[in-house]
Order: C-alpha cells, then sequence, then structure tokens
C-alpha cells in the first residue's frame, strides 16, 4: 500500500513525477536549458503573471526562497511590516533582523485572520514602511489569510507586497491581476506535488530590475541568479536537474487534472473527508470553518487522557501513514494535510485507521460505520 504523507512537505508524489527523476541532465546541455525555461514560463503562468513577472528558482528548500525574496528585494533602507498569525511569519520577521533590515510585526492571535482595514491603518500611520509581507496559508494552523483584499490595501498604499504563498501555490487559485504582488514565494514539493530541493520567487519584472546590488547574500541573491537565465538560460550554480525534471512533470500532471481549479477541487474534497470523519471520532478543529484553507488541518487533542499524540503517530506510521505534530505557540495540536498526490480514497483510509486507533485505546470496537468511513 503506498505511503501517505500526510503532511506540510514533503509530501506524497506520483509514480509518473518520480520516474521523471531516472534520468541525468547536463546543466549546460539544450535541453536541460530548455526545461528550465519553460519550467519558469510554467510557474509565472499559474499566478497568472507571464507578461508581468519573472520566475527567478532558487536552490533549496522553500525557506531559502523567502529568505532571498527578502535580501533581494527589500530595499537596504526599506522596512518591512511582517503581517504574523503563526511561526511562518514570524521567521520572516528573524529574517529582517538577521539581515540587519528594519522590521515592524503586526501580530495577530494564531487563530485569528490578518484584518485588511488594521494593515490599512499601520501603512497610513506609518510612511517608513516600503513593503508588506504576509503568509497566504499560514501553515502553522492551516487558516487562509484574505490574500486579495490585504493585496488591494497595499497596493492602494503604494507599498509592496511578498506573499509567502509556499503551502497554497498550486492548491489554492492565486491571481495576481487581483491581488498585485512584487513576490510570490513557493516551492516544488508542496500544492506543485514535485519533489524537495527547489524554491521559487514570482518577482516583478520592474522590481527585479531595481534589485541590483541589493542583496547582501551572493548566493541567495535573485537579481543576479536572474540575470543568469537572462545571459545563457543556465543555472549560476549546480541546479538540482532532476528536481526540474520532476517539478516539470508534476506541471503536466497539474494541467492534465484541471489546473489550479482542479487540484483546487480534490484538495477540498481531500479536506471535507478528514474534517468530518475525524469530528466523528470527536476530534475538533483549531480554525474556524470559514478560515480553513483546504491545505493542513490542525485538530485538538480529545478530552480524557487515553489520548497520547505520539503513540498515534507510531500507530498510524507502522499502517504506512505520517501525520505531523502541531506548531501552536497557545495550546496543544495535531495536525494532518490533505494536500500532494493523494485523493479522497486515500484521506477516507487514514480517517478509518484513526477510528480503529480511538476505538483500541477507548476500549470499545470500532464501529463498522466509522471503520468504513
Ligand atoms: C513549508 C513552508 C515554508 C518553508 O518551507 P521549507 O521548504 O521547509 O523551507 C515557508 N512558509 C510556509 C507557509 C510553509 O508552509
Amino acid at each position: 500500500m503506498k505511503t501517505l504523507l500526510l503532511t506540510p512537505g514533503p509530501l506524497t508524489t506520483s509514480d509518473a513525477t518520480r520516474a521523471a527523476l531516472n534520468r541525468d541532465w547536463g546543466s549546460r546541455d539544450g535541453d536541460f536549458v530548455a526545461m528550465s525555461e519553460r519550467v519558469r514560463a510554467r510557474l509565472a503562468a499559474l499566478a497568472g503573471v507571464a507578461d508581468t513577472h519573472e520566475a527567478v528558482p532558487v536552490q533549496g528548500s522553500g525557506t531559502f526562497a523567502v529568505e532571498a525574496a527578502i535580501q533581494t528585494l527589500l530595499p537596504r533602507d526599506g522596512r518591512l511590516l511582517v503581517l504574523v498569525n503563526g511561526a511562518y511569519g514570524r521567521r520572516m520577521v528573524e529574517m529582517a533582523h538577521r539581515l540587519g533590515r528594519a522590521v515592524t510585526a503586526l501580530e495577530v492571535a494564531e487563530d485569528a485572520a490578518i484584518d485588511p482595514a488594521a494593515v490599512a491603518l499601520v501603512l497610513a500611520q506609518d510612511q517608513a514602511v516600503t513593503d508588506v509581507a504576509l503568509v497566504h496559508c499560514e501553515t502553522t494552523s492551516g487558516l487562509l489569510n484574505p490574500l486579495e483584499a490585504i493585496a488591494g490595501v497595499v497596493a492602494a498604499a503604494g507599498r509592496g507586497l511578498m506573499v509567502d504563498a509556499m503551502s497554497s501555490f498550486g492548491g489554492v487559485p492565486i491571481d495576481g491581476r487581483a491581488a498585485p504582488f512584487k513576490a510570490l514565494m513557493a516551492s516544488a514539493n508542496k500544492g506543485l506535488e514535485g519533489v524537495p530541493g527547489l524554491g521559487f520567487v514570482l518577482v516583478e519584472r520592474q522590481a527585479l530590475r531595481a534589485a541590483r546590488g541589493t542583496a547582501s547574500s551572493l548566493s541567495l541573491d535573485l537579481h543576479a541568479q536572474w540575470q543568469g537565465f537572462v545571459a545563457n538560460g543556465q543555472w549560476r550554480f549546480t541546479p538540482p536537474t532532476q528536481v526540474v525534471a520532476a517539478l516539470d512533470a508534476a506541471l503536466d500532471q497539474l494541467d492534465a487534472e484541471g489546473g489550479v481549479a482542479g487540484r483546487h477541487a480534490r484538495y477540498s474534497a481531500n479536506c471535507r473527508i478528514l474534517v468530518e470523519g475525524m469530528a466523528r471520532l470527536g476530534f475538533e478543529t483549531y480554525v474556524a470553518p470559514g478560515l480553513q484553507a483546504p491545505v493542513i488541518v490542525t485538530f485538538r487533542p480529545p478530552a480524557g487522557d487515553w489520548f497520547d499524540f505520539d503513540e498515534m503517530y507510531a500507530w498510524l506510521h507502522g499502517r504506512g501513514i505520517v501525520i505531523y505534530p502541531g506548531k501552536l505557540t497557545a495550546e496543544p495540536s495535531f495536525r494532518i494535510g490533505c494536500i500532494g498526490a493523494v485523493g479522497p480514497d486515500d484521506m477516507a483510509r487514514a480517517v478509518a485507521a484513526i477510528a480503529t486507533f480511538v476505538a483500541e485505546r477507548r476500549g470499545v470496537a470500532a464501529e463498522p460505520a466509522l471503520a468504513r468511513a
């Protein structure tokens, strides 16, 4: 039976995606250069920004792409306003600190969405803020922040927006014309269902041109990385060749599924089966239904001392199902993802396995209806 990675990434991948890894490519070969260009164009097209933005890939995990974006695109004398309702927002604050850049945080509770009106107020009051950073789906909780409304406020105030769309890109529709952004950061191995090893930033061409010499790091300089592609279509440093090939194959599968809309429908069905099945077993979600992204769901541990997360984790792991600990600061929790190459049948299998675990621990037989759920 296939292993289900119901986590925030790396995720379950398809056989076709893994098969694409099974070939060597020379980094200067014409076919690899063409593939890199094709992947860059496809990534920009997914957000509807092929005419205005460049996709600049970065070797490494998603965090490398976020750090590259902040240091390349936040002017050295600029100030970043980070909208925080979870660990990934806090991570961007820390990045700005480490880079020695000016940063302000607007922080709300981890179960609350960022309020666009509050952002407008801060931007009106603090003229030193040049750029705003937002996490689209805060993977800490699974909450979806209102990207379009916040992008509208930031654009109206004449500031730049950097969006960490790591866990939403590919699985939740994002249209850069309706939600204008200066930069959007994501990676190959979440909603795009590629393998890990590659992050990327969609950057407004004008902002990218203006960013020459801004980065403090050599390897995380998006302007220089882009110039490498402009000069000869090549990556500046050893490219993750097989990872790029797997992403190209994964993008074919995204197209075949009906693009981001089709994938969003599958992830939404996955999420529904998970949330409803867990509710029947007595597990509450942490995020209110209206704010929940069909990406990853945070559950509260049930009342009673029979439940132990590490025990459930090990029990499921033994049955080929991998879930994830919680990451909330305020209370104990655990998470189950609904993205990756998994479908409703897989989610039902996970819920059925949890039902059996719950029944065993509570000393009652699993109801057949639950076990089949
Ligand atoms: C996964 C994730 C990241 C960082 O990803 P890594 O690949 O672990 O570096 C950043 N932001 C969000 C919202 C994420 O979900």
